[in-house]
């Protein structure tokens, strides 16, 4: 028997083959004194054996496997409670017995050298090992690199397999097992199997690995794959959406009669339409501008009613009165009719509001059976409002005309063109070059919008403009119209319009009859007097309305059965008078006179007041006057100095006051040179402290020369004056030709004075006669002595007209006066 003694030391499942390699940390008392023993006289030689179980503290010959390694200590380190050694082992033994020893246990071992077998199956097997392990992947637990390497360096196949188990993770009891196969091929064959049977196994945990894998995937890729359906889906309706929504469009093209340049324009829209991504901003922008070419109208048309006779009894049916107006309409449309153009000027009905502009124009659309749109020019001052912004810019929109037409719905609508006069032009441009080439015949077939691009046609639209204010209309858009001016209505005609139209419509809208609801002549009347002023019946129509709804009111809540409106009931529904009619000056005074003024608004009356103080000749003006007026203000104190003496004023008197020339009223834009006659009746008037006649209103502009000139406006003027009860006018001469078209009512109640000069004026409008000063007044007033006669002359004036003392002023007065002497125009 080949059997040795040795230190035994037990391990808890580690088994170190031949020529391998292994660290231990050894801590167990009878371990650590076998290291010891060992090391001490076993040359580093001990014997290892596994414990079958590894649980057991002490473990006896039983309790370890039969065989084991002998090993060398290649080195021990000693740490405070354990050994770290490493081993190396040398040989396979068997343990015979344990023996007692003093410092540890000693065995005695039996050696099991490795036994060579049959060589051609050695080599096949280890070219099997080598294959399997070649078919290996790398990751895998029985792949080493190492191993291969030994391999091709024709490594000993008894070392082969100890190395491999070594370090291959077999289970203990599959390692024992090896080291106690001594046949070398038995070994390599069952490292084959392993190999084999950890491919297999290694092979089922990748599938199982991939399984778990693909199920946390699972939820990933199945939310992955759900949002890319949707998106598919998405796109895929979307597109079926944009595809239903262009064939749409294009068999609306092929269908009708759209232009060609309209129907290119929008395919190629459409093109770009389609292709762009639903999502992208553009689309948008697109859809909407092919919207806006498919939808304006390019063809269609109404027919229109060619019976004159019918638009007249609609133009008459709609509207009281206007006979002129109505007939100038008239014409109008014959001629149309008969050129069969539309070439001729555009009618711009002028006149103050609520005079029945707008709904005269659309009871020309009602005659004719042509839709109606309006498009109102007040406040526009940039010309892309009327023109559009370039589809550029963002949110860029067609121009106000465009929108019309497209609301318009066919090609030959009616088109009112509100307040052409209230247009402004700043630097954005001028709305009115393009508002011209709207209205120029020559031009508006091929209109130009920016937003449109593609020419547009507004050669069949019957253009109808609106103007409060002529003055206003700039000079080459007014070229193009043909003025048809609809004035002020008068108290009669506008008790007419309420019985006829303004009553019978507010009954109708309020549920009411005739019987429900009364008004008579007179209530009308008082209506338009004290709770109206104006040109128009507007405010008249509001105040109708208002006083219908409370008699509904009054109806339901069974106040009465029926109403009829008295004085009471209007100061109980609508409150105090609102408005002073014929309350004008009722006595003459001095330095205050009544003026006439045309507004936007209709004519009104103004009153300019005058007064004087001690002062150096200053000339203050106040009421935010326009520079015609303060014009006319200082061309009037001029004139009166010029003429000074004639009117018995003496020169010295200008020099020793300022004067105060006020015009009230706020609302009123003052401007204009109309005022002319009235300021400088009211300076005279000042001057002289002579009163003027009360109940007296005049107009005109006087030159420096004194002379009267023609106005404006007369009409509403008068009508103004009338309105408010005033029963004389002087009117320039050259004006006496306008009387004609002033309505019979009011000249029958207004007296009109024609004047050519100022000294006419004058004579008629100041309560006396103006005496003009002696020479020897003169001569002392150059002197600077006290005239003998002015006293008395001043007195009697004062105390005539209990002005404020004029006299002392101009008789404390020695100085020659001021720095521009009066010319001294004797007339
Ligand atoms: P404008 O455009 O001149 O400012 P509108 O056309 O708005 O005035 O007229 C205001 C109201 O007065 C409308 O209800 C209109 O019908 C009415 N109206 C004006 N003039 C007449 C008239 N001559 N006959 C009947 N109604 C009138």
């Amino acid at each position: 028997m080949n059997s040795k003694t040795y230190p035994i030391i037990c391990t808890r499942g580690v088994i170190v083959f031949p020529g391998q390699e292994i660290v231990i940390d050894v801590g167990r008392e009878n371990s650590i004194r076998a290291i010891d023993n060992a090391q001490g006289n076993y040359n580093g030689r001990i014997c290892m054996f596994s414990q079958k179980n590894s649980d057991v503290e002490n473990p006896g010959i039983d309790d370890v496997h039969e065989v084991g390694t002998l090993c060398w200590i290649r080195h021990a380190r000693r740490f405070d409670r354990f050994v770290r050694v490493k081993f190396q082992g040398i040989e396979r033994v068997r343990l015979e017995s344990l023996e007692e020893g003093t410092l540890s246990e000693i065995c005695e071992v039996e050696m099991l050298p490795s036994q060579k077998q049959d060589e051609t199956e050695e080599t096949v097997l280890i070219r099997m090992v080598r294959q399997a392990f070649e078919g290996m992947r790398a990751g895998e637990k029985f792949m080493s690199k190492e191993l291969l390497l030994d391999l091709s360096k024709g490594i000993t196949p008894d070392f082969l397999t100890d190395k491999a188990v070594q370090s291959f993770p077999l289970s203990n009891e599959r390692k024992q097992k090896y080291l106690e196969t001594q046949g070398i091929n038995e070994r390599l064959m069952m490292l084959l199997e392993d190999i084999e049977q950890e491919k297999r196994l290694s092979e089922v945990e990748k599938t199982v690995n991939e399984t778990v894998k693909f199920r946390i995937d699972q939820n990933q890729k199945d939310f992955y794959l759900r949002e890319k359906i949707a998106a598919m889906q998405e796109q895929l309706s979307d597109g079926q959406g944009v595809a239903h929504e262009g064939d749409q469009i294009r068999k609306r093209l092929e269908e009708n009669p759209y232009p060609q340049n309209i129907k290119e324009k929008v395919l190629e829209e459409l093109a770009r339409y389609e292709t762009l991504p639903p999502a992208s901003g553009e689309t948008g922008t697109i859809k909407t501008y092919i919207d806006l070419l498919m939808n304006l109208p390019w063809w269609q048309t109404t027919e229109d009613n060619e019976d004159l006779d019918k638009v007249r009894d609609i133009l008459e049916e709609d509207h009281y009165g206007l006979e002129k107006v109505k007939e100038r309409i008239l014409e109008y449309l014959a001629v149309k009719q008969n050129t069969n153009s539309l070439k001729a000027p555009i009618i711009c009905l002028a006149g103050p509001p609520g005079v029945g502009k707008t709904s005269l124009a659309k009871s020309i659309a009602r005659a004719l059976g042509r839709h109606f749109v309006k498009m109102s020019l007040g406040g526009v001052r940039d010309e892309a409002e009327i023109r559009g912004h370039r589809r550029t810019y963002i949110g860029a929109l067609p121009g106000r005309v465009i929108q019309s037409m497209k609301k318009a719905q066919v090609i030959n609508p009616v088109f009112l063109i509100d307040e052409i006069d209230k247009m402004a032009s700043d630097y954005k441009g001028d709305p009115s070059s393009a508002m011209l080439e709207v209205l120029d015949p020559e031009q508006n077939s091929v209109f130009s919008d920016h937003y449109v691009e593609e020419p547009y046609d507004l050669s069949k639209v019957l253009f109808v403009a609106t103007a409060n204010y002529l003055e206003n209309i700039p000079p080459a858009l007014k070229d193009r119209l043909e003025i048809i001016e609809i004035s002020s209505y008068t108290d009669v005609e506008k008790i007419q319009i309420a019985k006829s139209h303004l009553i019978p419509k507010q009954l109708k809208e309020n549920g009411l009859t005739e019987d429900q609801f009364v008004l008579d002549d007179d209530m009308i009347l008082y209506l338009i007097r004290y709770y109206t002023r104006e040109a128009g019946v507007r405010q008249l129509e509001r105040t109708i309305a208002s006083l219908a709804r409370k008699s509904v009111l009054a109806i339901l809540r069974k106040e009465m059965d029926k109403v009829v409106i008295t004085k009471e009931l209007v100061h109980k529904w609508l409150g105090n008078e609102k408005v002073d009619y014929g309350k004008k000056e009722t006595e003459d005074q001095v330095g205050t006179v009544t003026g006439l003024a045309y507004t936007s608004f209709g004519g009104d009356i103004l009153q300019i007041e005058a007064n004087k103080f001690a002062g150096k000749g200053n000339l203050i003006l106040t009421g935010q006057l326009g520079d015609v007026m303060k014009e006319s203000a200082s061309i009037a104190l001029d004139y009166i100095r010029s003429n000074a003496n004639r009117y018995g004023i003496l020169d010295s008197a200008f020099g020793k006051v300022d004067i105060h020339l006020h015009v009230p009223e706020g609302a009123v834009p003052k401007d204009g040179p109309s005022a002319g006659v009235t300021m400088t009746t009211a300076l005279t008037s000042l001057m002289t402290g002579i009163p003027v006649k009360s109940n007296l209103a005049m107009t005109g502009e006087v030159t420096l020369r004194g002379k009267v000139l023609p106005i404006g406006g007369l009409k509403e003027k008068s009508l103004a004056a009338y309105r408010s009860g005033i029963t004389n006018i002087l009117i320039p001469k050259g004006n006496e030709k306008d009387l004609d078209d002033i309505p019979q009512e009011v000249r029958d109640a207004v007296t009109f004075i024609p004047v050519s000069n100022a000294d006419e004026v004058l004579a008629n409008a100041l309560t006396k006669p103006l005496k003009p000063l002696t020479a020897e007044e003169i001569a002392a007033d150059q002197e600077g002595e006290k005239p003998k006669k002015k006293t008395a002359r001043t007195r009697r004036t004062k105390t005539k007209t209990d002005d404020e003392p004029s006299v002392p002023v101009l008789n404390a007065n020695t100085h020659t006066g001021t720095k521009s002497v009066p010319a001294g125009d004797a007339q």
